[in-house]
């Protein structure tokens, strides 16, 4: 504080020296008066131009920015922090698959009451810490909040052995500290997925890969005109051009067009999380990096015989080997991409499914 005062005097003096007149007659004036009385009248005159006050003005911005900066609280220091405790404050169910109809037709009960078991769990990886550790860091004072935390975020409680060091609420791009201080983030960080129980991530990339699915169904297939499915030759290339006529942006700056969706992201809608990780830990992240170089293949199929007027219950999506515009039948479908074994599918009423054995497969509608 001592310090960024001293910081500030000095640029007000830098400051306030070269923006005094130099080689004019004022200047031969002032050494002909006494300074005090000469500064009054330089005011006065400079007020009367509409010059001075300008310049008091953008010292004192300058000073207030210095003061503002030199004294905002910083994130949370937990460099010497060896175990993190986190709390899923909704509970890591809802937190991980949140969606209740997915957790249902996508999840065993004993795979339910499995990651209800991490509702609350300890990180002891050391590389693990370090890396949010350093996601904590990059955090920017924006406010003091008043009242009870929002609620469903998650609690972070760091400690040195069985010292607490720092506890604080982290949400998507902020974090709230027990000071009530909010820290905000660039988008995907902090990032809550390096603090995820490793044997809960199967289980999520199992909900996101149906994910995909109803995105394909909702955000491409769907809004065909007439409500007509693509002809499955093409179906893979039907909905890339349709999401990217969608998120199409032109400008008065630019010529060309601007995809407000990269195309990164739209490729990882045809593609299985499970089998293909990215190297991006957060999906938030994930859509940021605009890939030039992409390879377009899809681990999903269509069934050329579901029609948008056929049963409900008919399979219109499901998991195969990568390919593009792939459809066919169940000889297509593969257990291969999923641990445990298994594969996603899609009905044409939007139920999704995880089928787990070649039983299950033969009692699927597919005609
Ligand atoms: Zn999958």
């Amino acid at each position: 504080m001592v310090f960024t005062i001293s910081v500030a005097g000095i640029i007000i003096r830098i400051l306030a020296g070269f923006f005094r007149p130099g080689k004019n007659k004022r200047v031969k004036r002032m050494r002909k008066t006494r300074y005090n009385d000469y500064r009054w009248k330089e005011i006065l005159r400079g007020s009367q131009l509409g010059v001075y006050p300008l310049r008091l003005v953008w010292i004192l911005l300058l000073t207030l920015t210095g003061l503002s900066l030199g004294c905002s609280p910083k994130p949370p220091d937990i460099s010497t922090c060896t175990r993190i405790e986190v709390r899923y404050t909704r509970g890591a169910l809802i937190h991980f698959i949140p969606d209740t109809a997915g957790q249902n037709s996508l999840l065993s009960k004993e795979e339910k009451r499995y990651i209800k078991s991490f509702d609350t769990w300890t990180v002891t990886d050391q590389q693990l810490i370090k890396a949010f550790m350093y996601d904590v860091s990059q955090g920017t004072y924006h406010h003091n909040v008043r009242g009870t935390n929002t609620p469903g975020g998650v609690q972070v409680t760091c400690y040195r052995g069985s010292k607490r060091v720092a506890s604080f609420m982290v949400y998507s791009m902020s974090i709230t500290t027990e000071d009530k201080n909010v820290f905000m983030y660039s988008p995907g960080m902090p990032d809550l997925a390096i603090l995820a129980p490793p044997g809960v991530k199967p289980l999520e990339a199992r909900w996101k890969c149906a994910l995909n699915l109803s995105k394909l169904l909702f955000e491409g297939l769907a809004h065909r005109p007439g409500r007509l499915y693509p002809d499955p030759n093409q179906w893979c290339d039907v909905i890339v051009e349709y999401l990217r006529s969608r998120n199409v942006s032109y400008t008065y700056l630019k010529d060309t067009p601007e995809y407000l969706r990269s195309d990164a992201s739209i490729a990882r809608m045809f593609a299985c999380p499970s089998i293909h990780v990215s190297t991006v830990v957060s999906d938030a992240r994930a859509n940021l990096a605009k890939q030039k170089v992409l390879i377009w293949r899809s681990d999903y199929a269509m069934n050329p015989n579901c029609e948008p007027n056929s049963p409900p219950d008919t399979v219109l999506l499901f998991e195969t080997k990568p390919g593009w515009n792939q459809h066919g039948g169940p000889e297509l479908f593969t257990f291969d991409n999923h641990d445990p074994k298994g594969g996603c599918v899609l009905l044409n009423d939007g139920t999704l499914k995880f089928i787990r054995t070649k039983e299950e497969l033969q009692q699927l509608r597919w005609k």
